[in-house]
């Protein structure tokens, strides 16, 4: 009776893991920063065994994951010897080395989404291109290599005109804005000059910023969140909204950019898709994030089923879950550092207070080591009947925040 158990026991184990979660897959999650932690909470939820690899030894998800492997995912060999331990890959952040994840998958190894989708999204220019060859709206765009092209860029989209880096692009860290023909030298340089590849776009005069995550299932079943809207501050996600109040009109036409978007990409997961909305009632792509996104994370609260926990289920072929709002409306605040050091970890406790005694409220801090300006530190999520009463919440919170700062 004894060695019968034992026998059933050994079946639970695997690579002497044992293995008892709601999936009995290993999952491999390349980067722990706070999405990456995000995802570990959603997988402890459901016991499944989330590995991470990231450098940092005390990244965010070095404390919920099941293993933490110290790392860099710019490493083939680390890459290599990581993916040996799971049995899925998957990522969460683009800026991966997609080379060894493209020869691993030939290999047999089972990446969602697939390498094909990563290299696609880590090179904006590549991006576009590839939007553009399938339909998708887009501002213009153009690849520029010295200033002959940049002025011919100028010419053809006018001005303000964007300029993008190609790749390694985050929080606007890698945008520059030339307002006029004389900015265009300085806009380069301060993107690192011509040589670290960079590509103009047209000025998109959105009217608001909208995104849709759309998640996709090993059996290519594909389901789309609310559409929201996005506040970005200096380039990085201040505000979001949920759902974006926005005619019913435009709220199907950014899903059906967004479905279109992701249909054109391969493999499993939820993606993020960034859109403008411009007066004349147009929807334009910005850029697809092959991941869960920071306009997802109210879904944590609002959603019945969190971006999360959506991405874990569709990479490991669960079935997907319901994407709808169980709240009327939430609203998202990004916590980013104020300052450096000790001041900006007390102006962000002082505003987490505060956080604590407002109705519907829920704080993520992402316990990252160091606190710097513009740094996304954690979140707070306000969830509630209506979109006017959630506003009226985070504005009574923010109002002293403004006060306490004088
Ligand atoms: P993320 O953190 O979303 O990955 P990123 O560094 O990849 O940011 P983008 O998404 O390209 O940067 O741009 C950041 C923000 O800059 C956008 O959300 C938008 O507010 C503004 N922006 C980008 N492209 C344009 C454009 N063509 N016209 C006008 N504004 C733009
Ligand atoms: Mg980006
Ligand atoms: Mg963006």
């Amino acid at each position: 009776c004894k060695a019968s158990t034992e026998d059933s026991e050994t079946s639970f184990m695997k690579d002497g893991l044992a293995v008892h979660g709601v999936s009995e897959k290993i999952l491999g999650v390349l980067g722990g920063g706070q999405l990456g932690r995000m995802l570990c909470q959603a997988a402890s939820k459901m016991a499944m065994k989330v590995l991470v690899l990231d450098p940092m030894e005390n990244c965010p998800a070095s404390s919920v994951s099941y293993h933490h492997m110290v790392g860099s995912f710019y490493d083939s060999i680390t890459v290599q010897e990581f993916a040996k331990r799971c049995e899925v890959l998957t990522v969460e952040i683009e800026h991966v080395d997609v080379a060894t994840l493209e020869k691993l998958e030939q290999q047999g190894v089972d990446c969602q989404p697939k390498a094909s989708t990563i290299r696609i999204i880590q090179d904006k220019y590549l991006q576009k291109e590839h939007f553009s060859r399938h339909g998708i709206p887009l501002p213009q765009f153009m690849l520029i290599g010295n200033l002959e092209s940049a002025k011919t860029a100028g010419d053809q989209f006018g001005y303000p005109l964007m300029i993008k880096s190609k790749r390694f692009a985050y929080d606007g860290r890698g945008n520059a804005v030339a307002k006029s023909e004389d900015d265009l030298s300085s806009a380069v340089t301060a993107l690192g000059g011509y040589d670290r590849g960079l590509y103009a776009e047209k000025w998109a005069p959105f009217i608001k910023e909208l995104a849709v995550i759309v998640a996709r299932g090993r059996d290519n079943s594909m389901l789309c969140y609310p559409v929201v809207e996005t506040i970005h501050k200096e380039n990085i996600c201040h505000i979001v909204k949920a759902p974006a109040e926005v005619p019913w009109k435009i709220r199907k036409l950014a899903t059906d950019v967004a479905h279109k978007a992701v249909s054109s990409l391969e493999g499993a997961g939820v993606f993020a898709v960034e859109l403008f909305l411009t007066k004349d009632g147009q929807i334009l792509l910005n850029e697809v994030a092959p991941r869960p996104h920071n306009s997802g994370h109210h879904t944590i609260e609002s959603c019945f089923t969190s971006q999360f926990e959506q991405h874990l289920r569709a990479v490991v072929g669960l079935p997907l879950g319901d994407p709808s709002m169980k709240t009327p409306a939430a609203v998202m605040y990004n916590i980013l550092g104020e300052d450096e050091g000790e001041s900006g970890f007390y102006l962000a406790h002082q505003l987490i207070g505060r956080a604590l005694s407002v109705p519907g409220a829920s704080v993520h801090w992402y316990d990252k080591p160091e606190m710097r300006r513009q740094r996304k530190m954690g979140h707070i999520t306000i969830v509630g009947p209506s979109m006017s009463i959630v506003e009226a919440r985070l504005n009574s919170m923010l109002k002293e925040e403004i006060l306490d700062c004088q």
